[in-house]
């Protein structure tokens, strides 16, 4: 009836009002969680299903804030970027988890990968190897550890600059992964072009594999193409048994997800090394 549409639409400004309001408040505390130590990290185990080992973890950033609680990543990270924030917070989240690797490391555990999530702005600036050159002397992070996790549209400009980064990466020995792989627009072309060395399949893409008769052909797709390209390809989000077989069936090379672990502490991460001598 006339009168529900009303409430409706009422409903509905109530709502958008709240998510304006939600993202200013957001914006606000962004501001200032550097300076009030808000931050921290957590770190996701990745597995190598060929070696049947550990190959390294993601950092992961967390942010709690007094009035706000906890706030997900999905839901600042946008805001960071758009107010510029993701630049000192990205060289923080780059720092602190290079910290951690150099911790670990002393621990005389067997050296494993880290992986950092690098948005598409950091990517972009001018100054980005640089950048990052000086945390890892700083830190005493070994660069053949590092892998940076970008996402497509990271790539899509590709330019003679976006290579030419890729180049003095490569060169230092650090890892490049295409993230969040099949949400994105990158053509076939650009695939081929790109000097990434490792695929990570978008979660997306695993949830519905069971359910939809045409998902396992795709990711099957995925896989293949991933190998063909001479990639190593990741699937995350992996949660089930089944799951997990399938995966080993079609030859998929990492695995990441809450079936293995959630993401962990710091002082975890060594505990977790050493608890695992098989998956
Ligand atoms: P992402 O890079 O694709 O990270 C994977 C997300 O999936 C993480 O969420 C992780 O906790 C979650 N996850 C892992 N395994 C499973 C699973 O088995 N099931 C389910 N349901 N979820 C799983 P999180 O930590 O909330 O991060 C969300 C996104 O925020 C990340 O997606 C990434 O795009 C961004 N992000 C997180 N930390 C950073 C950071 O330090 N820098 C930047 N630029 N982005 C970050
Ligand atoms: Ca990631
Ligand atoms: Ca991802
Ligand atoms: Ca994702």
């Amino acid at each position: 009836s006339k009168r529900t549409g009303k409430n409706q639409i009422k409903e509905f400004e109530d709502e958008s009002k709240h998510q304006i309001l939600r993202t200013v408040e957001i914006e606000k505390a962004l501001a200032q969680a550097l300076d009030r130590n808000e931050f921290s990290l957590v770190y996701q185990p990745k597995v190598s299903l060929t070696q049947n080992r550990l190959e390294g973890v993601e950092a992961l950033l967390r942010w709690n804030n007094r009035e706000l609680g906890h706030v997900s990543p999905t839901d600042f990270i946008p805001i960071a970027e758009n107010t510029g924030l993701i630049h000192p917070i990205g060289n923080w989240v780059m720092r602190e988890s290079c910290r951690a690797w150099v911790r670990w490391n002393k621990s005389g555990v067997k050296p494993f990968t880290l992986s950092v999530n690098v948005s598409p702005l950091q990517f972009a600036r001018e100054d980005f190897v640089e950048s990052l050159q000086a945390i890892l002397d700083e830190t005493g992070m070994d660069p053949m550890f590092l892998e940076l996790e970008v996402t497509e549209s990271s790539m899509l400009s590709y330019e003679e600059s976006t290579r030419e980064k890729l180049t003095q990466l490569h060169q230092f020995g650090i890892l490049i992964s295409l993230d969040d792989f099949g949400t994105g627009y990158s053509s076939f072309r650009q695939l081929r072009e790109l000097p990434v060395q490792v695929l990570k399949i978008d979660r997306s893409f695993i949830v519905n594999l069971f359910t939809d008769r045409n998902q396992e052909a795709i990711v099957r797709s995925m896989i293949q193409l991933g190998h063909n390209l001479g990639m190593k390809v990741l699937m995350e989000g992996v949660e089930t048994s089944d799951q997990l077989e399938w995966l080993l069936n079609e030859q998929c090379d990492y695995v990441q997800g809450y079936y293995f672990s959630r993401p962990l502490l710091e002082k975890d991460v060594v505990k977790h090394v050493k608890s695992v001598t098989t998956y």
